[in-house]
This record gives C-alpha cells, structure tokens and sequence, in this order.
C-alpha cells in the first residue's frame, strides 16, 4: 500500500473555506524537513521498536501497585530498565543529556488503596540556545487488566502504552546525539492508568519550578493501525486537541468567545503546528486532527499537561480494538482478549515515532510562541493593525491568516523584524495568527491576537 501524505496537498483547498479572497501575502505551504531533520526521521528503527515493547512486555505487569523488589517481574523491574536504557544513550550524548527519576508516594486514592512509591523516568536534552524553554515527549509505561486495581495478573500493555514508551526510548536514543536550540524532556511515566498520577506529578514540579513549557506530546496507544471490524488506516496517526483551555480566567474566556477564538487555543495552534511540519512524504504520515480533548470514556496524560496550563496534544491510533486494551488475557469462542504484543504493528509505531521526532525537532529549532500578540480594535476599520513584542533572537515575522471555518492557515505574509503591522484585510472576516522565524527558516507556532 502507497503511503501518501494527503494533509500537504489539501491544504487550503476547503472551497467552503475560500471566502474572502485577496491577493494579500502567499498561499501557506508546509515547512517541509531540512537535510538534518530528514536524516534523525531515517533513524528511526522500527527493529528497535519492536525490542523496547518485547522488553516491556517481558517484565509480566507493569501495573504501578504491582512489585518493585522483583528484578524481573513487575514495575520497579520496567522502571530501572528504561532508566539504565536511557542512560547509556546519555553516556555517549557528550554531556547534552542526563537522566534522572524523580518518585513519590502516592498517597491512598480512589484507584490507590495502599500507598505507592511512583517514578518517572527522564531523559533530559539541554537545548543550547533557549534552555529555559522546555518541550515534554511522553508514554506511560504502566500497564493494567479488566480490573484496575490488578496487579498481578499478567498485563502485557504491549499497545497501551509500550509502544508510546518504546517511541520515547527510540527518540530519546537519537537526539542524544543531536543538538537542540530549546530542552526536550523525554518522559516514561507511571500511574496513568490509577488516575494519570505520573503525569500529573511530572508537569505540576514544572509548574511548580515555572518552567516555560511551550509544548507537551502525549503517546498512549500508537501500536495498531487496525480497528476491531479490521479496517486498516497505517499511514494515520490522530492528534486530540481540546478547544479552550480550562486553565484560563473568565473573562479571558469570554473575550475568547466574543471574537471567535474557541478554535484558537494553544492546544490546537500545537496541533496545526504539528500537520503543518509533521504530515509529508518523510515522515510517510497523515495527522488526523481532532478538535476534541480525547476519546470518550478515556483519558490521558496531556490532561495532566492542560491541567497545569500547558499547551498539550495526544497522538494515538487512527482505529482502536477494545479486545486488546484493559483486558483480562484469555480466549472466548474463539476471540483473543488481552494488550498482546502480536496485535503490534512495528512499523507504524515507527511512522508515529518520526510524526513525533519532527514535531519536537521543529519546536525545539523555532524561535518560542510570540509574546504579548495583540489586535487593535479601538477604532471601525476594514485595515487590521496587529502588534508584539519583538524578540532579537528572532530572524523575522510572519502574519498566518485563514477563513473562520477553515481548519488550518491558509495564507501568510512575510512582515519583516517589526513589532507592529497594519494589513488590508479586515479582521472581522478572517482568524489571525502571528508566528516567528528563526535564522534557520524554522516556524514558531502561531499565536492568536486579543483585543489589546
Ligand atoms: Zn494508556
């Protein structure tokens, strides 16, 4: 089966979305990968895949109450294997990448009822520019059966989640040797499955410490591209972003509202960002973007991420089979339950790796979001006066536009190092983003203007 990109080429061809026209600025094409980014998308091994889930799984449950003395079985076995993984990589990384594992004790909760030490495992990259501004990557490599509170029961988890945490080890393993302008934290975490405990550990200590995490990839369930009717979709991944954010005041929400910028949230400006640099023919990906937080029924870990006040978005599987997630390993008339890892298909959690690996690499090579983005809407105008805060850092700016009801820019407008731009366009008919340009031609995401 051919793998095509579709997402470059329908771009901005929405007919319902080509009111108004102008023959203000460029038709937006992708920012396609440079030489560099092409080459890490290359290294991408889905062999090494495959043996990070084969070494997931061999450790019989991961299921964060299950044991942590056991050298084998259970996961404090899986936790001390990721770490020492990670750090090997980070022994040969010239000193750019450390790995730590910062615990806790859970205390008793509702899917908790003793208490539990919980670990993450972090690889941490350095960036050589901007080291105050953070990217987070992660899987959560806790695994559970039917019954949440099982945890000695076999729970393979070979799709939920050792392919996303399988993912971060891969990535983790190429970018230490590479070079990024901004950090890049690659995260194993735990306790997703009692209540996305290790998440919300991880990106409350960043709030806590006021880190300035620009971004955050959830990948939770990215091993199968094949539903439970067997419709195959290998060259899609999803990305759930949610619309605003819950972190905001109210009446920054209800400013949102009156000019129509419920679509524009942080989350989904990340999610267009990420179709824009991460849909093409290297990565061998289609991005699905839905405008929803998650699946109904689930959740995941970027919740922990919107909680605190970060952008966030979650990639997984464009078709699901509820027979191999959360179940009890056994065979019913002749239906295989269970997370097993002969449901993986290792070359698309690879495709899934490398929409990961632009996505990141892209951010982390941009200049950050731009600051202080405002709209003057003091006067009745058909012009649109559009204001920021100049960065020096920042090689130019680009003014990104697109109908109401188009899902993705469409347009852009090259306005130079300024701080400040007036264009012929009125901003009651479009939805305007400003976004920056680094020396290396790589694209912040945008930022919506409020009203000053
Ligand atoms: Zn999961």
């Amino acid at each position: 089966m051919p793998a095509i990109a579709t997402n470059d080429k329908t771009y901005t061809s929405c007919k319902a979305a080509s009111w108004p026209s102008y023959s203000l600025g460029q038709e937006l094409k992708p920012q396609a990968p440079d030489r560099e980014l092409r080459q890490m998308l290359s290294e991408v091994d889905p062999k090494r895949i495959e043996a990070n889930i084969r070494k997931l799984v061999s450790f019989g449950t991961r299921h964060t109450l299950s044991t942590q003395t056991d050298p084998k079985r259970g996961i404090g076995a899986a936790r001390d294997w990721i770490a020492s993984e990670m750090s090997k990589y980070a022994e040969k990384s010239g000193g750019r990448m450390t790995v730590t594992v910062p615990s806790m004790i859970q205390p008793v909760a509702s899917r908790v009822p003793f208490p539990v030490k919980l670990s993450n495992v972090l690889a941490t990259i350095k960036g050589s520019e901007e080291p105050e501004r953070v990217y987070v990557i992660t899987g959560h490599y806790d695994s559970r059966v039917t019954d949440v509170l099982d945890y000695e029961s076999d729970a393979p988890g070979a799709n939920d989640d050792a392919s996303g945490t399988a993912l971060v080890i891969e990535l983790a393993r190429i970018l230490s040797t590479r070079q990024p302008k901004a950090t890049i934290i690659l995260g194993a975490v735990a306790g997703e499955e009692q209540g996305l405990l290790g998440s919300a550990f991880l990106a409350q200590s960043l709030k806590n410490s006021s880190t300035n995490v620009e971004g955050m990839l959830n990948n939770d369930i990215v091993g199968s591209s094949t539903g439970d009717r067997g419709q195959r979709d290998p060259f899609t991944v999803r990305l759930f972003a949610q619309g605003p954010p819950l972190t905001e005041s109210a009446p920054v929400t209800a400013r949102r509202l009156q000019i129509g910028g419920e679509n524009d949230s942080p989350a989904r400006e990340l999610g267009r960002f990420a179709v824009e640099v991460a849909a093409n023919e290297a990565t061998q990906m289609n991005i699905a973007m839905i405008y929803r937080l998650d699946r109904f029924l689930r959740g995941g870990d970027h919740s922990s991420f919107l909680a605190a006040g970060f952008p966030a978005i979650r990639f997984t599987e464009p078709n699901e089979n509820f027979n191999h997630q959360h179940q009890d390993l056994r065979t019913v008339n002749g239906t295989v339950f269970g997370d097993l890892i002969e449901f993986v298909d290792f070359d698309f959690t690879a495709r899934v790796g490398r929409v990961n690996l632009a996505t990141l690499w892209s951010l982390a090579n941009a200049p950050g979001m731009v600051k202080n983005v405002t709209v003057d809407t003091s006067t009745l105008g058909n012009d649109s006066k559009l204001d920021w805060v100049v960065d020096e850092r920042v090689g130019d700016y680009e003014v990104v536009w697109r109908s109401t009801i188009s899902p993705f820019w469409t347009n852009v407008i090259r306005v130079g190092k300024v701080g400040s731009v007036t264009l012929p366009l009125s901003k009651d008919n479009v939805i305007f983003g400003v976004r920056a340009v680094g020396k290396n031609g790589y694209r912040s995401p945008a930022v919506l203007p409020f009203p000053a």
